[in-house]
């Protein structure tokens, strides 16, 4: 019942050390193995689970820090929710050399977001509306992309979001891991599951 049991990168653990996180929430010791491994996940998570620490400490774990280019997208519902699922990631990613974290919302000109791109992250969060914005741009090219994050999907259908969540996804390699964790499973989500993810873990309260 603590982290070893599980197959975490040691700069991982010693984050986890310094932030006295000891031994796994539910959600984290269910999800983690499949995380690590690479499998999809559908997970039904309320902010409060840990889940922004499951799923960042996965992402993390399958990132090549010393690499360039964007690995990691999370899509988020808000601007303080990405802001806090940016915050985590760095948090747990403070001893991975070189690792560039970067969140990107609206209501904020775009022209500072594109000129921080000029050095791609390797992990970007944010809403959809300004991570498409960033692509139509030509700015966040994702075709390195391994790991996908659907954080709070009930919320970002509920926004509207559902028509940007597909044109993203659209421009990413069919080789991505896809992560979704949600509060619900109504059955517009578990469309959105059936409609991005291969053979999900699923995770039920
Ligand atoms: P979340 O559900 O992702 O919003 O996380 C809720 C809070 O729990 C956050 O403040 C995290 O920093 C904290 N947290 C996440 N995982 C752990 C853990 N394994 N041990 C202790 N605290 C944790």
């Amino acid at each position: 019942d603590d982290f070893s049991a599980l197959d975490l990168p040691p700069p991982l653990r010693q984050a986890l050390d310094v932030l006295e996180y000891r031994s796994p929430t539910p959600v984290q010791a269910a999800t983690l193995p499949a995380l690590v491994a690479g499998r999809d996940v559908s997970a039904q998570a309320r902010t409060g689970s840990g889940k922004t620490a499951a799923f960042a400490l996965g992402l993390l774990a399958r990132i090549d820090a010393g690499a360039g280019g964007v690995q990691a997208l999370v899509l988020c519902p808000t601007r303080e929710l990405a802001d806090q699922v940016g915050r985590e990631i760095r948090r747990l990613g403070r001893f991975l050399p070189n690792l560039k974290v970067s969140v990107f919302c609206g209501g904020v000109p775009l022209r500072p977001h594109l000129a921080s791109l000029v050095q791609l992250p390797q992990v970007v969060v944010g809403t959809p509306g300004r991570i498409q914005e960033l692509m139509d741009e030509g700015a966040l090219p994702l075709d390195g992309l391994r790991v996908l994050v659907l954080d709070e999907a009930d919320r970002m259908l509920d926004m509207g979001f559902a028509d940007a969540i597909a044109g993203i996804v659209g421009q990413t390699p069919a080789s991505r891991q896809t992560l979704l964790f949600s509060a619900t499973f109504p059955e517009a989500i578990r469309e959105l599951g059936g409609r991005f993810q291969r053979e999900a873990e699923q995770y039920r309260l």
